[in-house]
């Protein structure tokens, strides 16, 4: 991990603005789901992209009681 070149300041409500060049960068926009990963000492951020809960695909998705599933696992599945 390297430093951005940023620096940002929380508000009162807690939260922080990303900085325009690092939207642009990582295809960040409005309304858009950011996913929050954490370790001992750091915070990171990333665009949130549905998946497969079961082999982490993000193609060919389908919903299972509220679940990402991809049609290669759906596949798999269906032999058991
Ligand atoms: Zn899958």
């Amino acid at each position: 991990m390297k430093p951005a070149g940023f620096l940002c300041k929380i508000d009162k409500l807690g939260r922080i603005v990303v900085p325009k060049p690092l939207r642009t960068k990582y295809d960040l926009n409005i309304d858009d789901t950011i996913e929050l990963f954490t370790d001992d000492e750091s915070i990171i951020l990333k665009k949130y992209k549905e998946s497969c809960i079961f082999c982490g695909s993000d193609e060919n998705l389908v919903s299972y009681e509220g679940k990402a599933v991809c049609k290669s696992c759906v596949a798999k599945l269906s032999k058991i």
